[in-house]
């Protein structure tokens, strides 16, 4: 595809930072197996360890606590089915790799209701943790892929472990893109993706707290220290290591809030009915998820795509189909206006260039409305 291209949705796949790619480069010169003792995969080994040493760092934990998986829909997926509470209850707005690997189970699940910006409410799910006095799963998201809203993780771990629960948190949006620790959050297991921070595909995590022991989704041999069987994939941990040193830095952060801030007002202050959602919630400094009235976000999309531009409507994770946000549903979002919804994500790489683009070429969408032709 030619032409310049403008790329907003770092929440479905971050571009890989230059620092990712070195550390993949260097890790490809090292052949061998981390798990051979001879010299090559001490060399491999060193490598993985680093890495779990780095990640570790920003999650405030010991390096043990990093299990290296294939992606965190495995991470998340291996929480769930690695613990045996007899029933499990996730927010309404969580991931897919969470609701359909605890619709797997032969558990009972159970969806804890948000409010009308997506936050989870805390005093239902009280509710049901206390309609039942077997221990529960709880897993609830750091922040929404979709909206960018965070979720009050560390006031929902207190009352889950005031119920005897397993808390787990899924990070994948929040991880490197503000204070993020296993402690902060309360968690009992989390999980991370290297590619939504500017690492390689094929690399996530999950970090276990201590003294949690969980049942391996993968089993085999006895990499991960038998927690995750499967030869490490050296180079995609180096890049994601490698992105977990540098990603999400005061500096970083600022720019990326500030053109976010920009993007968001000069939308308000378009001529055609605009929504922001989740505006006044705290949320994610890259995120914004908006709807222009009358604009069909299939059409927004193919449309903001004609002129460069990448975005996404709800959750794009999986599908590449336009299909009705559960987030927004769980919202309270009307499905006229959830229809609309687009999501812009910014990132490491965004630059004002790439926020003049998106508004000019939004202008002319929202110039569309009230016209036959808009979809
Ligand atoms: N959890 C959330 C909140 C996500 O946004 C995503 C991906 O979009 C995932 C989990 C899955 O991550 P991965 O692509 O590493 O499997």
């Amino acid at each position: 595809m030619g032409g310049e291209r403008t790329y907003l949705d770092h929440n479905a796949s971050s571009p890989l930072r230059p620092e990712a790619r070195a550390a993949m480069l260097a890790a490809f010169e090292v052949s061998g197996n981390a798990s051979s003792v001879h010299h090559e995969g001490r060399a491999v080994r060193a490598i993985v360890e680093r890495a779990r040493d780095l990640i570790a760092a920003r999650l405030g934990v010991e390096p043990r606590a990093v299990v290296f998986t294939s992606s965190a829909s495995e991470a998340n997926n291996q929480a769930i089915a690695g613990l045996d509470h007899r029933r499990i209850i996730v927010s309404a707005v969580e991931h897919a790799s969470i609701v359909h690997a605890a619709e797997a189970t032969a558990r009972k699940v159970q969806i804890a209701p948000v409010d009308g910006d997506g936050v989870v409410d805390v005093d239902r799910l009280a509710d049901l943790l206390g309609e039942d006095s077997a221990p529960a799963f709880v897993a609830v998201m750091a922040a929404n892929n979709e909206t960018g809203v965070r979720q009050p993780v560390a006031e929902i771990g207190q009352v889950v472990h005031a119920h005897g629960g397993h808390f787990h948190v899924d990070a994948v949006q929040a991880f490197a893109r503000g204070a993020c620790s296993l402690a902060a959050t309360g968690a009992d297991s989390m999980a991370i993706s290297s590619h939504k921070i500017g690492g390689p595909h094929g690399a996530g995590a999950l970090i276990v707290a201590e003294g949690v022991r969980m049942r391996p989704l993968i089993h085999g041999g006895g990499q991960e220290a038998y927690r995750r069987a499967g030869t490490e994939n050296a180079a995609a941990i180096a890049g994601f290591a490698a992105a977990a040193e540098v990603a999400g830095g005061d500096e970083e952060r600022n720019r990326i809030k500030a053109l976010r801030d920009r993007l968001e007002s000069e939308t308000e202050a378009l001529a055609a009915p605009v929504t922001i959602f989740a505006r006044n919630a705290p949320r994610l400094d890259n995120t914004t998820c908006l709807a222009i009235t009358g604009i069909d976000a299939a059409f927004a999309l193919m449309s903001l795509d004609l002129d460069g531009i990448a975005v996404s409507s709800g959750s794009a994770c999986s599908s590449g189909k336009v299909e009705r946000s559960h987030v927004l549903t769980a919202m309270g979002v009307p499905d006229a206006l959830a229809a609309s919804a687009i999501r812009v994500s910014l990132g490491w790489s965004t630059t004002a260039r790439d926020i003049d683009r998106f508004m000019a070429s939004l202008g002319r969408l929202a110039g569309r409305v009230g016209r036959s032709d808009a979809a």
